[in-house]
């Protein structure tokens, strides 16, 4: 769903005629709520992935959404332990992060990176 941009973000909600208190990300509170924003675009977002990153010992810059669903689909083909490794570190980032949104927007409970983080090597060590 993420990939092809059909979560109900903000923006998407705001689009369809519904109504919505803002467009404001939950996480941020700053930018409009996108999916390009949640997932790379925000700062929360950006240093979770960086964390995950540095965690598998990659040493990169955090990009855009596209830029870094093509370096995930290129760099990561196929069934390798290491493919698979990095797809279920994508798939955690994105399913934790709607997590923390769900989380926020209805149980009023605001985590920290570090707590999602958390969550995310729990995912990907299951
Ligand atoms: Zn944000």
């Amino acid at each position: 769903m993420a990939i092809l941009d059909r979560l109900p973000t903000r923006v998407r909600l705001m689009r369809m005629g519904l109504t919505v208190e803002n467009e404001k990300c939950m996480l941020c509170g700053i930018e409009a709520e996108t999916r390009d924003h949640l997932f790379f675009d925000c700062g929360f977002a950006r240093e979770l992935w960086g964390a995950v990153l540095i965690l598998c010992g990659v040493n990169r810059r955090v990009r855009n959404w596209g830029r870094e669903l093509a370096w995930n689909v290129h760099c990561f083909k196929g069934k390798s332990l290491i493919a698979r490794m990095f797809k279920l570190d994508w798939a955690s980032h994105v399913y934790d992060i709607w997590k923390e949104i769900n989380s926020r927007l209805f149980g009023g409970k605001t985590r920290l990176m570090d707590d999602v983080l958390k969550d995310v090597k729990e995912d990907v060590q299951i």
